[in-house]
């Protein structure tokens, strides 16, 4: 696609943004992606990450050595304790959690079910769970399905869509019959960041538990789930943690809750003594009882790398990136696409804003439809919303000025 198309916007913010990309600190991380001409603007990294180019060599070292060589033997040479070490990575590099809280397994929604049911499972006595209409399907669908299994009142809040779940919403709903509190610290849709550890300090004041969902917070923004004392948490590696499609999930359980933990999937991986193959199951100490099967390995490797090089280059700096990302969109969008009806769905002041903006106008799905055709990849949400997702680390200021343009273009025509 050419360039020429950067002339639908004011050259200021064109000229910004390319500024922007020639003074970017973490300009050169854009480098270790893969990063094909074809794809002019990548703007759904909150969907699927892009791969590492050291992923390659990765995977086929591991084909070789601990695969194709060790063989079997891995399993106690480095496999076992992998779910366990990358989980102590992504807690470290990516969650604020102290190590022995994370483990990575299953899918976001195996993982989700299992946390709820173990959470209520530490609760007994008290039967509602609060959940928000506005969280993503599989949250909702999982409250649901353990409320109905347990005979549990489900109490749901509905917050305004503009800015999602507040303090005060769940302080109007929880009481000492609240046995966990379920939500997603960034909303899906508009982007808007819950106040954790506030939402988290009212669940506790009445005795109820807290499950996160970090879905589109982890590798996106700074998390600190030991200082708010968080009690379960849970997240996917495929988004800002590039692992890939279908990359196992991640859990955190804060230690204090580790003897009293639960799960309803008792599998031998989880076993206190899995080779043992004793006749009844005994949960393993820690974090390891969440496990239920045999762990994917092969499918940690992208993960691993990815929440590496989040190490090495720290939250603190990604996070400065994703404001500056997000901050050019809105501004974009007040100044050259509001006079074409494109309203800014996402909260204005980026402290309660997450890694992405939703952009919205009646034609959107035509609009996106058309993008893609072009190179240009953000996602469509239904109705009528273009959802921006900027992986800080693999998303120039230069892709975010090319996506916007060639909004312009297609609908000023
Ligand atoms: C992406 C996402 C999921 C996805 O769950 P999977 O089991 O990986 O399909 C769940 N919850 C939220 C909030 C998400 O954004």
């Amino acid at each position: 696609m050419s360039t020429d198309v950067l002339h639908r916007l004011p050259h200021h913010l064109v000229q910004e943004a390319i500024d922007l990309d020639r003074t970017d600190p973490l300009g050169a991380r854009r480098g270790e992606f893969v990063t094909p001409e074809s794809v002019v603007a990548y703007l759904d990294g909150n969907s699927l990450g892009r791969p590492l180019h050291v992923t390659r060599r990765r995977l086929v070292e591991f084909m070789d050595g601990e695969w194709g060589e060790r063989l079997i033997r891995s399993w106690d040479e480095r496999w076992m304790a992998r779910p366990l070490e990358l989980g102590d990575l992504i807690g470290r590099a990516v969650l604020g959690a102290g190590p022995g809280q994370t483990v990575v397994a299953d899918s976001t929604t195996v993982l989700l079910y299992k946390l709820v049911r173990a959470g209520l499972a530490a609760q007994p006595g008290r039967n509602e769970i609060v959940a928000d209409t506005e969280n993503f399907p599989t949250d909702r669908y999982i409250v649901e399905s353990a409320a109905r299994e347990l005979g549990l009142t489900v109490r749901w809040i509905r917050p305004d869509p503009a800015t999602g779940v507040r303090v005060a919403d769940v302080v109007a709903v929880v009481n000492e019959s609240t046995a966990l509190v379920v939500l997603s610290h960034i909303a899906y849709k508009s982007a808007f960041i819950a106040d954790l550890p506030a939402i988290t300090a009212a669940a506790h004041g009445v005795g109820a538990l807290v499950l996160w969902d970090l879905c589109h917070s982890a590798g996106a923004v700074e998390v600190g789930l030991d200082d708010a004392e968080v009690d379960l948490a849970v997240g996917c590696t495929y988004k800002y943690l590039n692992g890939g499609p279908g990359a196992p999930a991640f859990a955190y359980v804060n230690t204090r809750l580790h003897d009293r933990l639960e799960q309803p999937i008792t599998g031998w991986m989880g076993h206190a003594e899995p080779f043992a193959m004793g006749e009844s199951y005994a949960a393993a100490p820690g974090i390891r009882r969440l496990i239920s099967g045999t762990p994917p390995i092969l499918a940690m490797l992208p993960v691993e790398d990815m929440v590496t090089l989040i190490e090495r280059t720290g939250m603190a700096a990604i996070r400065a990136k994703s404001v500056q990302l997000t901050e050019l969109v809105v501004r974009i969008a007040d100044e050259a696409l509001a006079p074409l009806d494109v309203e800014v769905a996402s909260p204005r002041d980026p402290a309660v804003r997450g890694g992405h903006v939703t952009l919205e106008h009646p034609s959107m799905e035509q609009v996106v439809a058309e993008l893609w055709r072009r190179g240009v990849i953000p996602d469509f949400r239904r109705p009528r919303g273009l959802r921006a997702g900027m992986s800080p680390l693999s998303t120039s200021f230069t892709e975010v000025v090319m996506a916007l343009a060639l909004v312009h273009d297609v609908l000023a025509g």
